[in-house]
């Protein structure tokens, strides 16, 4: 199963700066010689591979990206100043098109891996350039030629970070949909017959997530050939299991050690994976239900998050402490990434 997250932004790298016109104003020195001097260059959009991005949901906050033009040339032959770069941050394993034409013009796999995405303009030559011996005093210069300007369809594939676990009705599905950014553009890629259960969460400024049902991939794993490797990576790359587990179940504890021997029997590693228990619907609980429930043994023990896909309680906590998770892990990828090949 393989979801792509896609955005599209617009990028202009900088003019560059229009060549000068002035001649030398000397003392005695009645006709001074062409001393304008030439526009600096506009500044580049470049896109670097950050291993700790993971979905490209900042792009849907930001989507207009320019650099700065070159400076014009100055009196005195003076070059002016060239605009910046300026560098767009993509998570590792986004390919980039242009959109009006389709071409590819990146993958960037590697952490660090840069492209320039849109060229800055040329600066103009100023006038000083063009004296020749039959016209020693030009009144012309060149302007700065345009900066590129794109616009790029980004394209990621996605992988779960956040794996929930639960029986049918536990509201993962709910949970997913609330959690997730108000959006979500993904495209279900290319196993379509499957329901899509993936969510994109924003956490922050460059703090997103992906949020699936781990139960959803089991039954996809079963399903087909092909489906197995897929499903193993999401498991890879799971940085922490969630265990949904409903607040209206008789005995909570045995719900979740069912849902724990399941699960290993897909894949034992799944169990060395950390964890987090929530209780969920706690809307629907009376007083005395949540009372019980909060001071249960198993609750304490478990650390578990009384939730609520309806009235919302517990959900941007839960939002947040996931968080921690999810950096941890790709703080330790990008250091293996580093490891395997150093980039400068
Ligand atoms: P899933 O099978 O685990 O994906 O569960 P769903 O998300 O489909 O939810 C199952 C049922 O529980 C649906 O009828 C939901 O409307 C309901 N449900 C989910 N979350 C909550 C909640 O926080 N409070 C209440 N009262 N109902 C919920
Ligand atoms: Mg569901």
């Amino acid at each position: 199963m393989n979801f792509i997250d896609t955005a599209t932004i617009h990028v202009k790298a900088g003019d560059g700066g229009n060549g000068h016109i002035s001649f030398r104003r000397e003392k005695y020195v009645p006709k001074g010689g062409p001393d304008g001097g030439n526009g600096g260059n506009g500044g580049n959009v470049v896109a670097v591979a950050d291993p700790q991005l993971g979905t490209l949901l900042d792009f849907t906050y930001k989507r207009h990206y320019k650099a700065k033009a070159g400076n014009p040339g100055g009196k005195n032959r003076r070059t002016g100043r060239s605009g910046e770069d300026i560098t767009i941050r993509v998570p590792c394993g986004t390919v980039i098109r242009d959109k009006d034409t389709g071409e590819q013009l990146a993958d960037l796999e590697r952490p660090g891996q840069e492209v320039v995405l849109a060229k800055g303009g040329f600066g103009g030559r100023g006038n000083s350039e063009f004296a020749t011996s039959v016209n020693q005093a030009p009144r012309h210069a060149e302007p700065g030629t345009p900066g590129e300007e794109l616009t790029l369809e980004l394209e990621l594939k996605l992988l779960a970070d956040v794996g929930l676990v639960g029986f049918p009705n536990a509201g993962k599905s709910t949970l997913i949909s609330v959690l997730s950014a108000a959006r979500p553009k993904i495209a279900d890629y290319p196993f379509t017959t499957l329901v899509p259960n993936l969510g994109l969460v924003r956490a922050g400024e460059s703090r997103s997530y992906t949020i699936a049902d781990i139960p959803g991939l089991i039954e996809g794993a079963s399903e087909g050939k092909g489906l197995g490797h897929q499903f193993l990576r999401h498991v890879e790359r799971t940085a922490v299991l969630l265990f949904l587990v409903d607040s209206q179940s008789p005995d909570s504890e045995a719900d979740l050690a069912t849902l724990r021997r399941e699960l290993q029997r897909y894949n034992p590693a799944m169990l060395e994976k950390p964890s987090m228990v929530c209780l969920t619907k706690v809307d629907v609980l009376m007083d005395d239900e949540r009372e019980s429930l909060e001071q249960a043994e198993a609750t304490k023990r478990l650390q578990a998050r009384l939730i609520s896909a309806v009235s919302g309680e517990g959900i941007e906590d839960l939002k947040q402490a996931l968080w921690p998770y999810i950096e941890h892990m790709r703080a330790q990828r990008a250091a293996e990434d580093e490891a395997q090949a150093p980039f400068q």
